[in-house]
């Protein structure tokens, strides 16, 4: 399963919960980035300056990443990728190889005041004013056309994000109703 959404939608939150209920093993590319910035990993040192400035890691960084922490069996929970259709191609090809394949996306859709008002309450380093425009700005242009790539696949089900914790993960169960 794929949560999207832009920052601040409440993907991580969800994510917390739907990988306890359904078993999933939860992977966050936001979390392993940050994770090894703070250990000054080569990652790290290598992928500072993106998560700094609100852009996105290169493509081929992130892509390698997954594949290293794809679970090689059992359910899974992608939370923060893919965020390029780029990233979408190279997931369908690597679970492709492995005879598996993404089962559900689950598209949160929040206005940008909310997601603003969100993220800049959450005081993360990345959450300036400045940076939380730019990763909006990033999210629409590079992650938005995920919605019809995923669309078009009959995976994508809308939920609003912009209610309670509980009222979005009731409108998710809804969303799943019937997925394998
Ligand atoms: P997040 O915690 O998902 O909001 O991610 C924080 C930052 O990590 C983003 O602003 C990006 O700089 C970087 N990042 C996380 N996931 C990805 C991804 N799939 N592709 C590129 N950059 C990413």
């Amino acid at each position: 399963m794929i949560l999207l959404g832009p920052p601040g939608a409440g993907k991580g939150t969800q994510a917390e919960l739907l990988s306890r209920r359904w078993k999933l093993a939860h992977i966050s590319t936001g979390d392993l980035l940050r994770k090894a910035v703070q250990a000054k990993t080569k990652l790290g040192l290598q992928v500072k300056r993106f998560i700094d400035g609100g852009t996105l890691v290169p493509d081929d960084v992130v892509v390698a990443l997954i594949r290293e922490k794809l679970p090689r069996s059992g359910g899974f929970l992608l939370d923060g990728f893919p965020r390029t259709i780029e990233q979408a191609q190279a997931l369908g090809k690597m679970l492709d190889e492995e005879g598996r394949r993404i089962d559900r996306v689950i598209n949160f859709s929040v206005d940008e005041g909310t997601v603003t008002q969100r993220l800049m309450g959450r005081g993360r380093s990345d959450d300036t004013l400045e940076t939380v425009r730019m990763r909006l700005e990033v999210y629409r242009k590079e992650t938005e056309p995920l919605i019809v790539y995923y669309q078009k696949q009959g995976k994508l089900r809308s939920v609003d994000g912009s209610g309670t914790v509980e009222a979005v993960s009731r409108a998710i169960d809804a969303g799943l109703e019937g997925t394998p």
